[in-house]
């Protein structure tokens, strides 16, 4: 497929996958069971935002796609500035940096990789989508930006794909291989966004956690919905009779929120 980026100073591994190219398929889609390491659930994955205008609305659906909070999905999202230089597409540590440019006729639509450190953890990801043909006539759809800036940024959280036969009907996922991204051809599902598979696949990969992380930031803090009292974690302290109450809630990491409360 394509030759992987190579670091001198680290062990590291690269892989691409690569859309326009076939690959054999696997029984889950876990791809080698590498995965971010994270000391908590949910966590957050940061998308450096290296495209242009004609992508951006694309990443953000791709950015809030993946950020459900259904099916156990562990992962959230935040398209973040981006840090690199989009037609060279160098990763950031810690994070995805997420790129468009006219790469030329490299043969792929759009390539993901991930860096993978001590075994199986991801360190770092890129996402290139390759303008010199979503320029042409067949891929410059809607259809086709969504289908393929989905299915590389889930590869960059461990995600395989759950089917590479561009032929067979829709199963409704941006992770499964198509020629009709949106089904509207064929009458098939919706290939353009993630679905349950998906979802709890990613539940299953991240069910574990791990004593260090690879992620930079800090997910549930600034994600979570804290607005309602179960969400707000342990009662540290009450005073006046109970009318004002602090509580702490611990993200793991070092992260918490601290909620101040005066009830009425
Ligand atoms: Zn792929
Ligand atoms: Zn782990």
């Amino acid at each position: 497929m394509t030759r992987p980026s190579r670091r001198s100073t680290m062990a590291m591994l690269a892989f691409a996958l690569v859309v326009a190219l076939q690959s054999s398929p696997s029984a889950t889609h876990s791809w080698g069971g590498y995965h971010w390491a994270r000391t908590a659930n949910p966590f957050l994955v940061q998308l450096g935002n290296d495209v242009n205008p004609a992508w951006g609305a694309y990443l953000a659906v791709a950015s809030f796609d993946w950020s459900q909070d259904l099916y156990r999905n562990p992962v959230r999202t935040a398209v973040v500035s981006g840090r690199t230089n989009p037609r060279n597409c160098r990763p950031t540590s810690g994070q995805d940096e997420i790129c468009n440019a006219t790469y030329g006729n490299t043969g792929w639509l759009g390539v993901a990789q991930i860096w993978v450190s001590g075994g199986n953890h991801i360190t770092q990801g890129t996402v290139k989508l390759n303008d010199t043909y979503f320029n042409t006539s067949t891929y410059n759809t809607p259809a086709w930006r969504r289908f393929v800036v989905c299915q590389e940024v889930g590869h960059t959280f461990g995600l395989d794909h759950q089917n590479t036969n561009f032929n067979e009907p829709n199963l409704g996922t941006c992770m499964d291989y198509t020629n009709d991204p949106d089904g509207s051809v064929h009458g098939w599902l919706d290939n353009t966004h993630p679905n349950q598979h998906d979802y709890e696949e990613l539940a299953i990969i991240y069910t574990h956690l791990d004593s260090t992380t690879t992620v930079t930031s800090s997910p549930a803090v600034s994600r979570a919905n804290l607005d309602s009292p179960s969400s707000w974690g342990q009662l540290m302290k009450t005073t006046r009779g109970g009318r004002a109450q602090v509580f702490e809630r611990d993200f793991g990491n070092g992260e918490r929120v601290v909620t101040f409360v005066i009830w009425a």
